[in-house]
């Protein structure tokens, strides 16, 4: 765990109130930002402490800001992505249960870098309950003038407006989210041009994960170069780890960025449960490719997740354990993309539904292990040919299960 009083997810029962916020120190990153920091400082402290997206695409969000043309007598806009739907991901849902004033305050201070005046939040439709609890601590916010037209008594003000997603995944893709947001049908834009230029009603646009902003205080309060040193060298902090799947203590685990994932399972999430061992690991949300038992001693970082030919994505670690056939984990893959596919572009409309389809008739024994190899190329077909990264996001977790089982999944077809 991270130490005590820098903790993003404090475990005081009451820690979603203004009043347990403030306890722990809450909103003076934001007053220090907004009284004594020219908005480009702030900007600059971010950049320098290298927290990269906890969405998944792990872009700094430093750089981000840094994007957004300043100048101009247009509205700018900032949009919280809460549409956290990526399988085995559940940690927005507990910052927002349970820490909703460290992103409000994380806002504050983005808004105020950036020069934003109105910002939204984007919640998945399936959060009911962190949704009310949102709402009622974005109310306290603006009574306690946290939010409002003069923030901390200052000439800055922000508007935060609580929109709710209806459960479509490919909402949690920024540009599709804006088009939700807008009211059309929820797809991905042709980029670019990118939403920092081009954004949310045609003005540039700040789209940021919720664990990323919630993070953003600990950088003003206590400086770049201590956040990076949470961290490894080009990712720095600490993040929110949801361990699920087979193992004793499933939940979330705020670790250092760089915690080895056999660490992450074994001593953290306590490992599999008795008589169980490991059998594949997905580290960072579905979309990320299959760890065999024997891959999981790898840093828990970006580039150390590239390099091992997976990603770490949200975080979000499944434990699969031995015994699960892994036709059945392809199957499950290949039934969430291809319904969750938007189907704006033919790659992913068309190989999705074919994969799909393959893999039902290896499972109704009719297939063959021809059927794998056409799995493959379907899956090279989509991969980097598609509109947005769900197609890669498809591909890739389906290709890694297919090379590395392929034995196994072979002996299934032939029974
Ligand atoms: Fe839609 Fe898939 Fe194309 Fe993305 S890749 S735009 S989800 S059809």
């Amino acid at each position: 765990m991270s130490e005590n009083g820098v903790r993003l997810l404090p475990l005081d029962d009451d820690s979603w109130r203004l009043e347990a916020y403030l306890r722990r120190g809450g909103y003076e990153a934001a007053r220090k930002a907004l009284t004594s920091m020219a908005p480009k400082d702030v900007v600059a402290e971010v950049c320098q402490a290298v927290i990269r997206g906890r969405g998944g695409a792990g872009f700094p969000a430093g750089m981000k800001w840094s994007f957004v043309p300043q100048g101009g007598a247009g509205p700018r806009y900032l949009c919280v992505n809460a549409d956290e739907g990526e399988p085995g991901t559940f940690k927005d849902r507990l910052v927002l249960r349970r820490a909703p004033h460290a992103l409000l305050e994380g806002m504050v201070i983005t808004a105020f870098a950036v020069g934003i005046r109105t910002a939204f939040i984007y919640v998945r439709g399936e959060y009911a309950l962190v949704s009310g609890r949102l709402e009622e601590a974005v109310a306290e916010a603006r009574s306690a003038g946290y939010l409002g037209p003069r923030v901390l008594g200052t000439d800055f003000g922000l508007d935060v407006i609580v929109h709710h997603g209806a459960g479509a995944y490919i909402c949690g893709e920024e540009t599709a989210l804006l088009e939700s947001l807008e009211g059309r049908r929820g797809q991905p834009r042709v980029k670019p041009p990118f939403p920092a230029s081009v954004g949310l009603f045609r003005s540039p646009t700040v789209i940021n994960n919720v664990e990323t902003l919630a993070a953003i205080p600990q950088i003003l309060a206590h400086g770049a170069g201590w956040f990076l040193g949470r961290g490894v060298a080009k990712d720095g902090g600490t993040r929110l780890f949801g361990v699920s799947g087979a193992v004793r203590r499933p939940g979330i685990y705020e670790l250092a960025v760089g915690t080895p994932l056999r660490q992450v399972i074994e001593v953290h999430a306590g490992g599999p449960p008795e008589g169980r061992s490991i059998k594949a690991v997905v580290p960072g949300g579905l979309s990320a490719p299959v760890l065999k038992a024997d891959e999981i001693d790898v840093p828990m970082d970006f580039d150390s997740l590239a390099r091992s030919g997976s990603m770490l994505g949200s975080a979000g670690i499944i434990v699969i354990p031995d015994g699960t056939p892994m036709l059945d984990v392809l199957h499950v893959t290949a039934r969430f993309y291809a319904h969750e596919s938007c189907g704006k572009c033919t790659p992913c409309r068309i190989g999705t539904s074919w994969i799909l389809k393959a893999v039902r008739r290896l499972r109704r024994s009719g297939g063959s292990p021809a059927d794998l190899d056409l799995i493959l190329r379907l899956a090279e077909g989509i991969r980097g040919r598609t509109l947005c990264p769900f197609g890669d996001g498809a591909a890739m977790p389906i290709r890694a299960i297919v090379t590395k089982f392929r034995d196994e999944l072979e002996r299934a077809v032939a029974r």
